[in-house]
């Protein structure tokens, strides 16, 4: 059961214990202006080697301009896993990972102009930046100076408490972190559009890819798969490469124009100087120099999916021969965030999903990591009602 007693490090921070609202008080939810912390029911991970478990925690009373989301949807994120496993030495537990949260306003506070109570909404990877520097101005808060805060596992802006995500019954955030579920978008298959829809969207769009330009997709999992239907939306003419021949018949399906086996040399051989863009969603090491040799003269390689020293090096040659130009590109701003979602309803992409309850996410995250998913897990989170 719902215990504030369990939460030991943050209580100076959160209101007295009397004030705690009963997460099953449905009608003083709705009231336009909460005061108080909630209850919430997440799944966290409380060490890099231990699963997910059921995690009874706060949400911090909310500020003037805050909403409150009862979560109804969550994607399952490769990066949920690296974070909750510390792959990246930058993980603190416990952490109630997900970043790809659509839910329904339950409340707003004072200053909140944008949403209203019943308004269906979606949060993606950020929460807070500084919301002044030149980035943040500029809607690019996924470039801020002082960094962004994300969706779990950073220290809030405010109070220092750590942020926890989606895999969890409700949220707090302020409404400039909000993005508006276009009318009729399928809620389920929307989700991952918060992450991996806006990381492939970013770059596509901010590089200029236009109607007849021949873009290549590295990858084709959860972020390579939105690829593919989002550069076709934009009117490229678009090849998949896979290391794998099973995937060929999948990567037509999802509407690539051509499929390339990165493995053949013929293959690679053959299309030497006739792309304009790669978007390369690989998260593993791979060799960039045959795919740069595939672009024509400033042509841009984008990487998305890997954030370490490349290996093999780059051979300086394959850019400056060609004037070619390697580039990254990292989730997107807000405004953007919702121009995909907007454009995703309006040209009828969704995301590839399998719905799963929150107890099988353990199994989910298993599944993930062998690549066994097509291609986004979803956590349907009327489960945790029941668990
Ligand atoms: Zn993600
Ligand atoms: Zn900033």
């Amino acid at each position: 059961m719902a215990s504030a007693e369990r939460i030991d490090h943050t209580d100076s921070v959160f209101a007295p214990r009397s004030t705690v609202r009963h997460p099953s008080s449905r009608s003083r939810d709705t009231v336009m202006t909460q005061t108080t912390v909630a209850l919430a029911k997440g799944y966290a991970a409380h060490s890099a080697t231990t699963p997910l478990v059921p995690w009874d925690f706060e949400r911090r009373a909310p500020r003037p301009d805050d909403v409150s989301i009862e979560i109804l949807y969550c994607g399952v994120c490769h990066s949920d896993l690296h974070f909750a496993r510390d792959d990246w030495g930058m993980a603190s537990y416990p952490v109630v990972p997900g970043h790809e949260i659509v839910g329904r306003v339950t409340a707003v506070g004072d200053d909140v102009s944008q949403y209203q109570v019943g308004d269906l909404v979606g949060v993606g990877c950020m929460v807070d930046s500084c919301r002044q520097c030149k980035a943040c101005n500029e809607g690019l808060e996924n470039y801020c100076a002082e960094g962004f805060v994300m969706t779990y596992g950073s220290p809030d802006r405010h109070d220092g408490t750590l942020t926890q995500g989606g895999y969890a019954d409700k949220v707090v955030v302020s409404e400039r972190f909000v993005v508006r579920m276009p009318n009729g978008i399928d809620l389920k298959s929307a989700a991952p559009i918060l992450c991996a829809g806006i990381t492939t969207y970013s770059p596509l769009k901010h590089y200029g890819v236009k109607p007849g330009d021949k873009v290549g997709i590295i990858g084709m999992g959860g972020l390579g798969h939105m690829g593919v239907k989002l550069a076709k939306a934009l009117g490229a003419e678009v090849t998949l490469f896979t290391r794998s021949e099973s995937k060929k018949a999948e990567a037509r399906k999802q509407g690539a124009d051509h499929v390339v086996i990165s493995t053949s040399e013929d293959e690679m051989g053959a299309i030497t100087e006739t792309f304009d863009f790669m978007l390369d969603t690989a998260p593993v090491q791979h060799d960039i120099n045959p795919y740069l040799n595939a672009l024509k003269p400033d042509g841009t390689h984008i990487l998305v999916g890997l954030l370490e020293p490349l290996d093999p090096a780059v051979f300086g040659a394959n850019l400056v021969s060609r004037r070619r130009v390697l580039a990254g590109s990292l989730i997107g701003g807000m405004p953007e965030t919702q121009e995909v979602l907007d454009f995703c309803a309006e040209n009828g992409i969704t995301c590839d999903v399998e719905m799963i309850d929150i107890d099988q996410i353990n199994e989910a995250w298993d599944r993930m990591q062998k690549g066994d998913v097509k291609y986004r897990f979803v956590i349907d989170m009327a489960s945790i009602k029941e668990s």
